[in-house]
């Protein structure tokens, strides 16, 4: 079997495996595309099991790992079973803004139990007419003595029926509309939010995404996550981090795929040779597997930059876009060198094709990675 790209020992590698195979996460993986829904006793099974919140600081009860830490663990947990519980393991990673700048009550109320995987805490920023441009959203928070009032619509939203609660962001009016936008802490429960799911995705089922819509919903001014008109500057670093660490899960995937492409056609005869005879099965396999080492190589400088507080936006970007790229070129190969099952869903690889399809989308398009880092190339002083 190829030997894995140069990953760092971890004795928490261990655990997190024999976590995957004491709960069956691999099996569980393949249900939740046939039969969607969110995996919740796997996710309280995860909390009590220390793996939410791998980065989270220990005094707010995650494990406090580094960013390479985390990296290599979430590679070794979407290896073993796919992109659905490697992105579970980051949810708290991806409500930063909450443990980051939430008062102590909020915290207590919604990130500590996010982390025992009690409650799921979803994020809402986009909206019909923002996505990319997350600075053009249209979503109103009118304050009215010890409240707000929320009204507007978030689309294309995680969890939408499933989470306890969002964060969402919305502008509170001011004189500079671009600090205007605030983060606030919503308990989906509330009277005047309806939510929906969307018709069906081409991966990653189990999110359930759809739209939220509020109504008049009124919000307590605790509610509100740090100060007006910071949102977006508060989410900045933690979007920064995520697309570090997601890079490594997108990769983990498609290593699966590659190793057991590379062992499959060793064995499978074609016109009296096996295919790793055929230069056009072998070169694409060799090079996915320098592809894949490259982007991990490149994805590990960048954790270990942001770990010692170097500010590099354009490299997590950039390192999201790679990893997406690298992934889908790696399973598109998984798929076409497993020939006729290879494209069923006997076989793992259209499933994780599909899922790390959403890398192309999700946490910023690749466009906008790209555009981060000509920002970063091109910088005006
Ligand atoms: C699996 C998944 C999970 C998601 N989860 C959430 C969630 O939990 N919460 C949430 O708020 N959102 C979520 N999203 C939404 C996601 O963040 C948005 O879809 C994304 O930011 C793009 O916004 P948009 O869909 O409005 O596309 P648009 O902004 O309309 O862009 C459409 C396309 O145009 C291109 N494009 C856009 N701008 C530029 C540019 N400047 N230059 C070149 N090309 C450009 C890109 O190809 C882009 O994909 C999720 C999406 C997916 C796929």
């Amino acid at each position: 079997m190829p030997k894995l790209p140069p990953l760092p020992e971890d004795p928490l590698v261990g655990e997190v495996l024999e976590f995957v195979e004491h709960s069956h996460l691999a099996r569980r993986y393949r249900e939740l595309d046939a039969r969607p829904e969110f995996p919740r006793a796997e996710f309280r099974a995860m909390g009590g099991a220390g793996l939410l919140g791998l980065r989270t600081s220990r005094d707010l009860g995650g494990r406090g790992l580094s960013l390479p830490r985390t990296g290599v663990l979430l590679f070794h947990l979407a290896r073993a079973a796919g992109t659905t519980f490697a992105k579970l393991a980051l949810q708290p990673e991806f409500c930063s803004v909450l443990a980051d700048q939430g008062s102590a009550d909020l915290i207590d109320a919604w990130f500590r139990p996010l982390l025992r995987g009690d409650r799921l805490v979803g994020n809402q920023i986009t909206e019909p007419a923002a996505g990319s441009d997350a600075s053009a959203l249209e979503m109103r928070a009118s304050r009215t003595g010890n409240h707000y009032v929320l009204d507007g619509e978030k689309t294309e939203a995680a969890f939408a029926e499933d989470a306890d609660a969002a964060i969402v962001y919305a502008r509170v009016a001011g004189p500079d509309a671009r600090r205007e936008i605030t983060a606030f802490l919503v308990p989906q429960d509330l009277p005047g939010i309806t939510r929906s799911r969307n018709s069906g995705d081409l991966g990653e089922r189990w999110m359930g995404r759809g739209s939220v819509r509020y109504r008049g919903v009124e919000l307590p001014v605790g509610s509100r996550i740090g100060e007006e008109g910071r949102g977006l500057e508060y989410v900045r670093p933690e979007l920064t981090r995520e697309r570090a660490l997601l890079a490594t899960i997108y990769l983990g995937v498609a290593w699966a795929s590659w190793e057991e492409t590379v062992g499959y056609v060793a064995e499978r005869p074609a016109f009296h040779r096996t295919l790793s005879d055929h230069q056009a099965v072998a070169f694409p396999l060799v090079q996915d597997g320098a592809r894949l080492q490259a982007a991990w190589l490149y994805a590990e400088r960048v954790l270990t930059d942001l770990e010692r507080g170097k500010a590099d936006d354009a490299g997590a970007a950039l390192s999201k876009w790679m990893a997406t790229e690298v992934a889908l070129e790696t399973l598109d190969h998984a798929i076409q060198f497993h020939g006729g099952r290879g494209y069923s869903r006997d076989l793992p690889h259209e499933q994780r094709y599909r899922d790390v399809r959403s890398g192309k989308i999700a946490h910023g398009p690749s466009e906008i990675m790209l555009a981060v880092g000509a920002r970063e190339l091109w910088k005006k002083s």
